[in-house]
């Protein structure tokens, strides 16, 4: 049985132990459902390791939202050459971190998940199509 790669895991914001599992429910711009699943479908992985561990997910969403202004101060001076106003690049890079607002929230907690969090592990001989009973 082939390995789910990581990076495909990760992107499609699968279960960092099993790498089958969905850790969202909806989609990502979904107005009516867009949370964190409590545990993964297949292998029972319980995502919020203990109480307020998401709380850690906002680091990493403030890292995101540092990195996208600064791609976007970049890229709004490349196409305008503006240095009169500060209001547009402002406006620019609140706007752009609203709309990217629901990837931030999803990315931040797999990337919490999967680089940040020593104790959850790849379990290869989870990652079958076969139902992994719960206990
Ligand atoms: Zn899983």
């Amino acid at each position: 049985m082939p390995e789910t790669p990581k990076s495909w895991a990760m992107l499609h914001c699968k279960c960092p132990r099993c790498r089958r599992g969905n850790m969202f429910k909806g989609g990502f711009y979904s107005f009516a459902t867009n949370k964190i699943n409590d545990n993964c479908a297949h292998c029972g992985m319980k995502f919020e390791i203990e109480p307020g561990y998401f709380y850690a997910a906002m680091y990493v969403s403030y890292a995101l939202n540092v990195m996208y202004g600064g791609i976007l101060w970049t890229a709004t001076y490349q196409i305008t050459h503006n240095s009169d106003s500060p209001w547009m690049y402002i406006g620019i890079i609140l706007g752009g971190c609203f709309l990217m607002s629901p990837i931030t929230f999803r990315y931040s907690r797999v990337f919490l998940l999967y680089w940040l969090s020593p104790k959850v592990h790849y379990q290869p001989h989870l990652d079958t199509d076969d139902k992994i009973s719960h206990n």
